[in-house]
């Protein structure tokens, strides 16, 4: 009985596996062609499309996807063209034995109806209608069955199926001849555009309107006998007009859209954009170009990203793309440019971090000369004994320059390739000083990035501009605390740079910082609160200044604009203060912790276990007579008569810029003319030129003099003054030259501790 059944059926499972083993050795031999390309579609966060590109062979081939197209559409096709798709293994055996049939019987040679596996097929690789290809057709249909779901086959049908001219698939389609999504037809589109691929040179929905009209109405009549859609929405559908109108697909963020095209690969990308914020954005903008215009500004960018998981939801490359007289299509977010002053916040939270410096701490700003270097302020002016706030909230120039050099340029410029400056990476052999200040190169990308780890708590991520659930890991690059003290100092009200404030009613709370590079060129505001970070440049794309332009007059109104809009009226929350950030009590003339001689304290920050413990070196005590008009040292002090009095003991420069400023403080009286003391009297001994000396110069000739003195061992420094104008700091025996332009000359050496040697000279010019 056993050995019956498998004899009995021992043939079939011959034939079969001989089937199956020629299958298998074909699909080897003749494997399924490589995919075809698709359209590179951008999207904005909520799922609109920003735009799409033609494919290499000038299509738009937008690939397609289930759940983008409306459940009529597709119900429609498949009811048209294959209502058995579900259940076939690619090739309907009925029709084909029918169609052979047919064939003997009239003898003419019909092919049958394909199905959609099919069709797919055929799509992939288009061929003449012969036999023989019918057969290679049915084999690419099982090979298609095989390899991929019934899902993926309807989406590859979708996607190539041809609607006329260039346009391929339902998507493209769709945009082109409706102007929407294909999840926003209604049923007569749908039904329109499952009729156009029988014929689709014949059924051009810009033109032979009359045709597509029947045939689509051919169609709604067949649905109703077999109930396919409601009858009443088949009426409505019947009565639907056809616009017959040719669309373009959508051109929106065209700056953004290029750069997601060019870094990132796939056909469809799904962005971070907020599409409402982006427009939002670039109305905001080309306001604020046209407001500028006059004063010879005629581009600007913004970059917007939000803190919560720094994603870019605003790029706008320039005001307006299509204008070429502006250079409109150059990409001012991506584009190198100097960065004017906006690196300072950097470098004050990187001083912050290295315990150097807290926000009450004192600063110098007076002419300073950083070996041939000598920088000057904004505004041309100097302010003397400034605190670390006023320095950074005002952007001052020496202050800058001068903790650059102490925290070493290296160091620096390590620190911010580390952080994403690229073009600062390859420049950095060749930077000085002055890139504190915008001599070096970086673009609104990289700036905005940087200022929205002081938003992430000192943490900086990559910026996201492709929608991902994946987890993103920073890096900590600033701590917490040097974060929320630059948080703290910039968002104060109480500066220069500052727009019209009437403008805004419910602006939030932000942070910023403006820049302004060499020669007018750039100006920049970049701001951050808890929610986003905006960045903001303006100027000229052929790179020609404006004597208009600054950060604060042209770019500060664009970012307050820019917030007024998009944080409108939000409670935001601010920054939290870290645990490590304690306050504690300063001297409020050095900044530093307080002695018993100073006279008055403030509250300053400083980062637990890593600020400095400095004590103020400033107020002395100081013995003078009972009039405090004369100084004593140990070596003339009186018997009686005189006292302990504290001074503000300033080194010498600032001292000598504090008195020719006439700015008043407490400064010690001068030393006891009589005094003998060896150690008083030996200021530095000016050894050229000679006292009383007559120096014959050619007028105009620049010709110049020596300056040398000669102190004791312990003296490091000498500070030259001609006239009481500071020339030089040397060290002792130094040779320091000097172009006089005066007839008298008054040259003062002063030393580190306090002592001059002067020498009056005589030049007569011939
Ligand atoms: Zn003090
Ligand atoms: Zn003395």
């Amino acid at each position: 009985m056993h050995f019956e059944l498998i004899k009995k059926y021992s043939k079939t499972v011959k034939i079969v596996f001989t089937i199956l083993l020629l299958f298998v050795l074909l699909d080897l031999i003749f494997p399924l062609l490589g995919k075809k390309e698709f359209s590179k579609e951008i999207h904005a966060k909520d799922g609109t499309l920003l735009n799409a590109y033609l494919t290499i062979d000038d299509k738009w081939r937008l690939r397609t996807e289930l759940d983008e197209v409306s459940p009529e559409l597709i119900k429609a096709m498949l009811e048209k063209e294959d209502s058995w798709f579900y259940w076939h293994p690619g090739i309907n055996p009925f029709s084909i034995v029918r169609a052979l049939y047919r064939n003997i019987t009239t003898g003419e040679i019909q092919l049958g109806a394909s199905t959609i596996t099919m069709q797919v097929a055929r799509m992939l690789e288009p061929k003449n209608r012969t036999y023989l290809n019918k057969v290679a057709e049915i084999f690419r249909a099982l090979q298609l069955e095989i390899k991929y779901s019934k899902k993926e086959i309807l989406e590859l049908y979708l996607s190539l199926l041809p609607f006329g001219g260039n346009i391929e698939g339902v998507k493209s389609a769709s945009y082109i001849y409706f102007n929407r999504a294909p999840d926003k037809l209604s049923l007569a589109q749908s039904i329109t555009l499952a009729v156009i691929p029988n014929d689709p040179n014949a059924l051009r929905l810009d033109r032979f309107n009359d045709e597509i009209i029947s045939t689509r109405n051919y169609w709604i009549s067949k649905f109703k006998q077999n109930e396919i859609f409601s009858s009443n929405e088949l009426n409505d559908a019947l009565n639907e007009p056809i616009e017959g109108n040719r669309y373009s697909i959508p051109v929106m963020a065209p700056h953004f859209s290029q750069y997601i095209k060019e870094y990132f690969g796939g056909d469809i990308l799904n962005s971070t954009l907020d599409l409402s914020i982006q427009q939002t954005a670039e109305n905001i903008l080309l306001r604020n170009v046209r407001r500028v215009f006059y004063k010879g500004i005629t581009n600007g960018a913004v970059l917007v990203i939000d803190n919560k998981n720094s994603s870019v939801v605003a790029y706008c490359g320039s005001a307006d793309f299509y204008d070429e007289g502006s250079f409109g299509q150059v990409n001012g977010i991506i584009a190198i440019r100097s960065p004017g002053s906006t690196l300072k916040a950097a470098l004050y939270a990187y001083a912050f971090d290295y315990g150097i410096l807290t926000p009450q701490m004192k600063f110098t700003d007076i002419p300073t000369d950083f070996h041939g270097y000598q920088p000057e302020n904004y505004d041309l002016k100097f302010y003397g004994n400034v605190s670390t706030e006023f320095a950074l909230v005002n952007s001052l120039n020496i202050p800058a320059v001068k903790l650059l050099e102490h925290i070493g340029l290296n160091n620096f410029t390590a620190f911010l390739e580390n952080s994403g400056f690229n073009q600062i990476g390859k420049q950095k052999s060749r930077l000085g000083l002055s890139m504190i200040l915008g001599g070096c190169g970086t673009n609104l990308q990289e700036l905005t990035n940087l200022f929205s780890a002081f938003a992430r708590k000192g943490k900086l991520y990559p910026l996201q501009f492709i929608l991902s659930d994946e987890h993103q890991k920073g890096e900590q690059i600033f701590s917490e605390s040097s974060s929320y003290l630059v948080a703290n100092v910039l968002s104060g009200m109480n500066r220069s740079d500052i727009a019209e404030l009437s403008n805004y009613s419910k602006l939030p709370k932000f942070a910023w910082k403006t820049g302004t590079s060499y020669g007018k060129r750039d100006a920049w505001a970049i701001g951050f609160n808890p929610n986003y970070t905006v960045g903001v440049w303006m100027g000229n794309f052929n790179g020609v200044g404006s004597p208009n332009l600054s950060g604060a007059e042209v770019a500060v109104p664009l970012l307050f604009d820019l917030f007024n809009a998009i944080d409108y009226n939000s409670d935001v929350k601010w920054f939290e203060s870290p645990e490590e950030l304690i306050t504690r009590e300063v001297c409020s003339e050095s900044g530093l912790l307080p002695t018993q001689y100073c006279t008055s304290t403030i509250r300053d920050f400083a980062i637990k276990d890593q600020t400095h413990n400095q004590v103020c070196s400033i107020h002395k005590p100081v013995y003078v007579n009972l009039d405090e008009s004369v100084q004593y040292c140990t070596g003339c002090l009186p018997l009686s008569e005189f006292k302990k009095a504290v001074y503000a003991v300033y080194e010498p420069e600032l001292s000598v810029w504090l008195s020719q400023n006439k700015y008043d403080y407490q400064k010690p009286p001068r030393h006891n003319p009589n005094c003998t003391a060896k150690f008083a009297e030996d200021g530095p001994k000016i050894l050229s030129p000679s006292e009383d000396y007559e120096y014959f110069l050619e007028k105009n000739s620049r010709q110049e003099i020596l300056l040398l003195a000669a102190s004791d061992s312990r003296v490091k420094t000498h500070y030259w003054y001609v006239n009481e104008k500071f020339i030089k700091k040397s060290k002792p025996g130094e040779k320091v030259f000097f172009t006089p332009d005066e007839k008298e000359l008054k040259i003062t050496c002063l030393d580190d501790k306090g002592r001059d040697g002067r020498v009056k000279v005589n030049i007569k010019y011939y």
